[in-house]
């Protein structure tokens, strides 16, 4: 296909129309128009703003990307997605994100756990970063425009339908409506031939109702490990080495976030009512637990086991977790009788509540679900159904876990898409 020239008569002709305008729509229109910087570029987007969710990111500070450089172990940070973006993260993964934000003028700073922030710690840096590459590029943005319908022409090129009747011409089209919760995007595509698989919220919080965590909200344990398994299901998950946090509604924190993304599905499925277990102690059995406990008869035997925190447990939810094993407030651990130890250690390495609900996590959260991976080819980012039809971003079956992930996978798909877009053919 011929790229129209920018001065073309036809103010309704777009060599590329991206239906979406938040990251992955972005980086895709500047892809496209920067590789072929006479290709006509347009963004439509349906809200009054472009970029709302990064406005909202990460708290408002926007977390950009994480500062994991080996796409092997980006990919497993991503529950849905994982084998289909090694190809692309090779092609753009969170180094080219830094650095074309950086050279764009946004300066960043890694936190200690990886996650990606621009130094202004104010998501309006990256919008601004954004719009302005846009403008220079070339790319005409249009807000309060919504895609209603997008139709492939027989003899090549689409239609696109905007809210009010107004109607468009595109030679290719990017769809980059986001998280198919808004069912327009799936519609889209699915009328245009596509799989979709029905959308379901990843990265909740789990709401649990304990007299063992209650009251402790802000309390949080370093290194735990979060266990859940499903009646009927083979699914098993376990999460480790991440922080537990105690929120007044139940648990949250990275291990829960990440457990809750693994099992985005299953947990739809049973109304967000299942049961977990907590190993407060990390990655310690049952075994080294009674260990520490032998330890503690020889070394601090007249030590109230109450007032004798171990294994980095805060010592308000020590204190409940001694109550919770019914071991009494004077009881020490020279004295500490066999059958308490074993429900002491029950209590602090398989710790089970039951899940009663869920509630999204402030920071970020997405939807899994959307454009089924296998219609997709990966290397383009170009529709297997229709021909000049391109997809990015969370539109996509793709998400991660918190940290930076899914944005750092609508950059990359936008990117490649973008680009593959710009060619001719
Ligand atoms: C509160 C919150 C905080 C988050 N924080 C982070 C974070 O810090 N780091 C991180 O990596 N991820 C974060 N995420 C996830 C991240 O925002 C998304 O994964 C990412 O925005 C997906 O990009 P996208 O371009 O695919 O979709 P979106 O950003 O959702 O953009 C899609 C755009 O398409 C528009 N649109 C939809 N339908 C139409 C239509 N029919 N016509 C025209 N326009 C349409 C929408 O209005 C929207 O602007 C957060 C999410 C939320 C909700």
């Amino acid at each position: 296909m011929e790229l129209n020239d920018r001065e073309s008569p036809m103010n309704n002709a777009f060599d590329l129309v991206v239906a979406g305008g938040g990251a992955a729509g972005f980086f895709g229109a500047i892809a496209c128009a920067e590789a072929a910087p006479r290709a006509r570029v347009v963004i439509l987007e349906g809200a009054r703003e472009v970029l709302g969710k990064v406005k909202i990111s990460g708290g408002g500070r926007c977390n950009v990307t994480h500062a994991c450089f080996d796409p092997r172990e980006l990919i497993a940070r991503y529950p849905r997605g994982s084998q289909q973006l090694i190809g692309p993260f090779h092609r753009w993964g969170p180094a080219d994100t830094m650095d074309w934000f950086e050279t764009r003028g946004v300066p960043l700073k890694t936190e200690g756990d990886g996650r990606v922030f621009p130094v202004s710690d104010d998501s309006q840096s990256i919008i601004d970063c954004l719009t302005r590459a846009a403008r220079d590029a070339g790319v005409t943005v249009r807000t309060s425009t919504a895609v209603e319908d997008v139709t492939a022409n027989p003899e090549g090129g689409f239609d696109v339908a905007l809210t009010g009747g107004e109607r468009l011409r595109a030679g290719k089209v990017l769809l980059t409506t986001g998280g198919t919760r808004n069912r327009i995007g799936a519609d889209i595509a699915e009328k245009l031939g596509h799989r979709v698989l029905p959308a379901a919220p990843s990265l909740f919080t789990f709401k649990i109702d304990d007299p063992r965590i209650e009251g402790l909200q802000g309390l949080s344990v370093a290194n735990a490990r979060v266990g859940v398994a499903f009646p009927g299901s083979d699914l098993h998950i376990v999460i480790g080495g991440a922080p537990v946090l105690v929120t007044h509604w139940g648990l949250s924190g990275p291990a829960i976030l990440r457990t809750s993304a693994e099992g985005a599905r299953e947990m739809q499925g049973c109304d967000y009512r299942f049961e977990i277990d907590v190993n407060w102690c990390g990655e310690r059995d049952e075994k080294a637990i009674i260990a520490e406990f032998d330890r503690c008869r020889v070394e601090s035997p007249r030590r109230a086991i109450v007032n004798d925190p171990r294994f980095d447990i805060p010592a308000r939810l020590w204190k409940r977790l001694v109550a919770a094993a019914a071991a009494g407030e004077d009881l020490r651990w020279a004295q500490l009788p066999r059958e308490t130890a074993r429900a002491l250690a029950q209590q602090l390495g398989e710790c089970r509540f039951a899940v009663d609900g869920k509630s999204m996590n402030k920071d970020e959260f997405v939807t899994c679900g959307g454009v089924h991976l296998g219609d997709v080819n990966f290397k383009t980012m170009e529709s297997r159904v229709v021909a000049g039809l391109h997809f990015a971003g969370e539109v996509l079956d793709i998400d991660g876990v918190t940290g930076g992930f899914n944005f750092q996978s609508a950059w990359t798909t936008g990117k490649i898409a973008g680009g593959a877009a710009a060619e001719s053919g």
